[in-house]
């Protein structure tokens, strides 16, 4: 008797399907990797992580951690407030 298809191997169908395109290598937080200090003032590092538009690169691109995340982008508004950094780009 052949194999009669059901409800549950429907989902487990589903879950083998090809997962989303995402990073080859999973990334590592710079700021996790070695103690740095972001700083506004640190126009260097700042300018990293804003795009040639002057947005604030996403986590997904930067690969940063949450939680640095969270600072870089407080010190690049800070940044931009002060005018080191700009709100628009060229
Ligand atoms: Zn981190």
């Amino acid at each position: 008797m052949m194999k009669t298809t059901n409800r549950t191997q429907d989902t487990t169908d589903r879950k083998q399907r090809k997962k989303p395109a995402g990073p080859a290598f999973k990334k590592v937080c710079n700021f996790c990797k070695k103690e740095q200090e972001i700083d506004y003032k640190n126009l260097e590092l700042m300018s990293n992580y804003v795009s040639s538009k002057g947005k604030i690169v996403s986590r997904r691109i930067s690969g940063n951690c949450a939680k640095h995340q969270r600072k870089v982008a407080r010190e690049i508004k800070r940044a931009r407030f002060l005018a080191l950094l700009p709100y628009v780009g060229n």
